[in-house]
């Protein structure tokens, strides 16, 4: 699966200061597990500077572009495409200019009616640089401005795009957040010594040293300039739809997000996979990391003793990098070694977050087995993934979602399990605490919170957005 992307904006209350970038380069860093493609910076001290580059945070950053990158306040992006190729050109923030000014804006997330916009904006005669949804965000953004006073242009551009967004913008001396009618994508706001700071995670916000507020509000518009931090709230929609996918796959189990400790929320998932999938093991061991906090959840809940069955080496990049599945199969065996010790002769509880393709899930288990493991019972702290995602997370067509095609036990086969639980859709739900009428589910339940064509939508439950 390929994650989202994450997102940043700082505002220093000492006008003159120049470590907006320093911060933004720190919180870009605690954010590196939400995109891996690109990263960049754009601040402003007068005028807009903007610096970014194909890779890694710190393949990009250093002492001597950090310092070209000057002001107190700042955005910046790290990057998984979702809409648009991985090229420099779609990196961001991305940088409009017009005849007022500039705008640079950081985005996470995918409009689903990207291309009907981008149409109708190229039918009026705008050039694109970028073929990201991003860049139609600010034409329309822009667009509004020439008419309106800023926050009217952020009303009228939010009721034209529908999708997720979280978004962090510079403009005219102030950083900006917005956030979509149903809050789809995380977003959050902390102070800090001097100033505040705007995050798709709240983790970032730890590792500069603030504290966090709050979420951003869905429908929300917040403005942090000259150390103040000003909100409005453009609309109000009756339910939100927050993807479950943050608590089990994507944030930091440190981050807190939409009010929750991801740690909690992946502890009780594995509490209730006992409950609802018990059995007979000897030892209880997670798939490295990602199963690390279900398993301690099942370990604690079942009294199965909890110990390290695999290790990984943590200099391999994340295997869906590679784009070729045969290269995929050769990286999870880079990445992950047995420690025969502890599973020869066991029956083991293997506890990993979610089954996308099952061929990852596959080469485990071969692991595992090879090393000797008795029994080895395959427990999944995420429902079966049945439909693909429309709001930025790259995870599969349809065609390649294996549960989309076989049953629980047909997957069992698949990937040489004796046994195959995942934690039910009521288990997730009841685990997260947030009511299943406020989070997206579509990749699990093949219902949308927005009209996709050719999928079920449940919007008739799901009161829309008064502007
Ligand atoms: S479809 Fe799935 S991954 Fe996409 S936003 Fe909804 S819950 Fe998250």
């Amino acid at each position: 699966m390929k994650e989202k992307c994450g997102v940043v904006g700082v505002s220093l209350k000492n006008g003159g200061t120049d470590q907006a970038a320093l911060i933004t380069y720190y919180a870009l860093y605690a954010l590196q597990h939400r995109g891996q493609e690109s990263t960049g910076i754009a601040t402003y001290d007068d005028k807009i500077y903007i610096d970014k580059g194909m890779g890694l945070v710190s393949d990009v950053f250093n002492k001597v572009r950090l310092k070209e990158l000057k002001g107190s306040m700042g955005i910046g992006h790290v990057r998984y495409s979702t809409e648009g190729a991985s090229k420099i050109e779609n990196s961001q923030p991305l940088l409009i200019g017009y005849k007022n000014g500039a705008i640079a804006i950081a985005h996470n997330g995918h409009l689903v009616n990207y291309r009907e916009l981008r149409a109708e904006l190229e039918a009026e005669g705008r050039i694109f640089i970028t073929d990201s949804d991003t860049e139609v965000i600010a034409h329309l953004l822009v667009k509004e401005l020439l008419v309106s006073d800023f926050i009217e242009a952020i009303r009228s551009l939010m009721q034209r795009i529908i999708g997720s967004y979280s978004l962090t913008l510079l403009f005219d001396g102030m950083v900006v957040a917005v956030r979509d009618p149903l809050g789809i994508k995380p977003l959050c706001i902390g102070k800090m010594d001097g100033g505040y700071i705007i995050s798709s995670e709240s983790a970032a916000i730890d590792t500069v040293g603030g504290t966090l507020l709050r979420d951003v509000c869905p429908g929300e518009l917040v403005i942090l300039k000259d150390g103040q931090i000003e909100s409005h709230r453009i609309c109000r929609s009756q339910n939100t739809a927050h993807c479950f996918f943050e608590f089990t796959y994507f944030a930091r189990p440190d981050s807190i997000v939409d009010g929750l400790l991801v740690y909690d929320v992946r502890r009780r998932i594995g509490e209730i996979l006992v409950e609802e999938h018990d059995l007979n093991a000897d030892i209880v061991c997670p798939v490295p990391d990602s199963g690390v906090t279900f398993a301690i959840g099942y370990s604690i809940r079942s009294g199965i003793r909890y110990i390290e069955g695999l290790m990984k080496n943590r200099y391999i990049g994340r295997t869906f990098i590679m784009p070729a599945q045969e290269m995929r199969e050769i990286a999870v065996r880079l990445k992950l070694n047995a420690i025969r010790a502890n599973v020869a002769g066991k029956r083991v509880a293997l506890i990993d977050d979610s089954i996308v393709r099952g061929t990852t899930s596959k080469r485990i288990v071969d692991i595992v087995r090879s090393a000797g493991a008795k029994e080895i019972h395959m427990r999944i702290g995420c429902p079966p993934v049945i439909s693909p995602c429309y709001f930025g997370i790259d995870m599969a067509t349809r065609a390649e979602l294996i549960a989309a095609h076989k049953s629980v036990e047909g997957i069992a086969l698949v990937v040489g399990a004796d046994s195959l639980g995942y934690v039910s859709i009521d288990g997730l739900v009841k685990s997260i605490g947030i009511p299943k009428e406020n989070l997206c589910l579509g990749c699990i339940t093949g219902k949308y919170p927005i009209e996709i064509p050719g999928e079920e939508c449940i919007r008739k439950q799901l009161r829309l957005a008064q502007f």
